[in-house]
């Protein structure tokens, strides 16, 4: 399928409907579902009669935005009114949101068309897609593979052409891990630039919604749609949207010296050969495309990690508490008493890794080990922040590889968590800021498999992400190839 704008232009020119884009979509997804497994429901009676409706505003001679008509994935954590959101969880199995979250709002009335509801790890937790309590997401670069997590169904649909955009969320990497895997442009917003206000809660403090796109531009395009101020999340920053899509150019050379640093902490042990040759040749071409490449060192972001793996399951301990058989979705048949239809409803309602979650998290919240472990990691959380706060002093970007490796074998992971968690090395410290951070594709393996380059900027600096992105992006190919399905 082609990107946003042509899309936009052949609908205007009345070149093709939006029925007949949005009916393109839907055959491609139902050819492909069987091997890839992006979407845990396809919408396709809600996205032909959004289709109409955008036809039919052409038809009155309307004005139409440029989402209009635009086929989308909707990660499953996001509340769609009426359309049963599941988080790949039995425990809502059969939840089905009485409202509507503020994103897919923003995107209907914008005149998006969604596709269907993305697969993802159960509560998005995971790296892999692998925690999905009902599937588990092929890479649609080697079906074997993972397509990244915890929004690989998000990813996948998009490197597979089964929408041409979607959104996801990103806790501690998962926008940016599966983008990577699955060789599109994913990005993590600033905390607090999107509203989470339908967002199923995970980790309350670093969770953001972002976009996904097979282009820098199409991705801009979709955050600029449901970026700005929402009075219905607390959180969210009093910024009004900016048109991110504006200012893209082939080159930045012309707007004064861009001072972009390497994160030298990132490279080293554990960073995959491949990656770091494809890494530091995006540098170079960064170099060529007129930035000032400096070394930058974040000492504290290796302690990312650890802090994350106490701060997020303490907060998912604390939000997930809500899930009890009472309010929503599913509940244990057969209970004896109610503390019993508690305790057997999250037993048999929640995966392993989420009762591994939940156990992590109100241990490290409980009396006495509060201090040691969860204040410890918040304030660990206060100095990785301060190395970033002394990067951009420097820089005006950093990059870094987005994963230590390409996408792994389904299954080559899932006894070991630990070396599950550690693919998120990279991207986790971002979250922890706050900070927006990007993936976009700079190469391939020698087994085919997609390399991202991570690009981070100061918070509130999306803008100068998705130039910098756009520059690299248009100075090589690798956007163009495609997989072969
Ligand atoms: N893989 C990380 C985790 O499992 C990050 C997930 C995310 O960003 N939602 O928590």
């Amino acid at each position: 399928m082609a990107s946003i704008r042509k899309l936009h232009t052949q609908l205007v020119n009345k070149e093709r409907s939006a029925v007949e884009i949005t009916q393109k979509a839907l055959d491609k997804t139902q050819s492909l579902e069987p091997k890839l497994h992006s979407f845990l429901c396809v919408t396709a009676d809600k996205a032909l009669e959004q289709a109409r409706a955008v036809d039919a505003k052409i038809a009155a001679g309307e004005e139409i935005g440029l989402l209009a008509g635009i086929p989308i994935g909707i990660k499953d954590n996001m509340c769609t009114q009426g359309i049963t959101t599941t988080c790949a969880s039995r425990i809502l199995e059969n939840f089905v949101p009485p409202y509507e979250s503020t994103v897919t709002q923003k995107l209907f009335d914008a005149g998006a068309v969604m596709v269907g509801k993305a697969n993802m790890d159960e509560f998005a937790m995971g790296s892999s897609c692998e925690t999905s309590a009902y599937q588990v997401t092929s890479n649609p670069w080697d079906l074997s593979r993972v397509p990244g997590g915890s929004s690989g169904g998000s990813a996948s649909a998009v490197a597979a052409d089964e929408c041409v955009v979607s959104l996801g969320s990103d806790t501690g990497g998962s926008i940016r891990l599966p983008a990577s895997f699955c060789g599109v442009v994913g990005m993590k917003p600033t905390y607090g630039l999107v509203s989470r206000y339908g967002l199923v809660a995970y980790a309350s403090s670093l969770d953001q919604i972002g976009p996904f796109g097979r282009s820098v531009e199409d991705a801009a395009i979709l955050l600029s749609a449901i970026a700005g101020h929402d009075p219905k999340d607390s959180t969210s920053l009093n910024v009004t949207a900016s048109d991110y899509a504006a200012n893209l150019t082939p080159d930045f050379k012309t707007k004064g010296q861009l001072r972009i640093g390497i994160i030298k902490e990132t490279f080293g042990e554990g960073l995959d050969s491949v990656v770091e040759q494809a890494v530091t040749k995006a540098i170079d071409k960064l170099q060529v495309l007129g930035a000032e490449i400096h070394v930058i060192s974040c000492p504290r972001f290796r302690y990312g990690l650890p802090s994350y793996y106490i701060i997020a399951p303490s907060e998912a301990s604390a939000n997930l508490a809500r899930y009890d058989g009472v309010k929503y979705g599913y509940r244990s048949e057969d209970p004896d008493n109610l503390v019993s239809m508690y305790t057997k409803t999250r037993a048999s309602g929640f995966g392993e890794e989420v009762k591994r979650r939940i156990m992590i998290g109100t241990y490290a919240l409980s009396a006495g080990y509060y201090d040691a472990y969860y204040l410890k990691a918040q304030k660990v959380r206060t100095l990785i922040k301060q190395d970033f706060e002394n990067a951009f002093a420097q820089v005006d970007v950093l990059v870094c590889p987005t994963s230590p490796v390409t996408a792994f074998k389904a299954g080559e992971k899932t006894a070991d968590p630990l070396s599950m968690y550690l693919t998120d090395l990279m991207t986790i410290p971002v979250n922890l800021a706050g900070l927006p951070g990007l993936s976009v594709p700079c190469g391939f393996d020698d087994k085919g498999l997609p390399i991202g380059l991570q690009l981070i900027s100061n918070a509130l600096r999306e803008d100068l992400l998705f130039q910098v992105a756009y520059a690299y992006e248009q100075s090589t190919d690798w956007h163009l190839r495609k997989p072969q399905l």
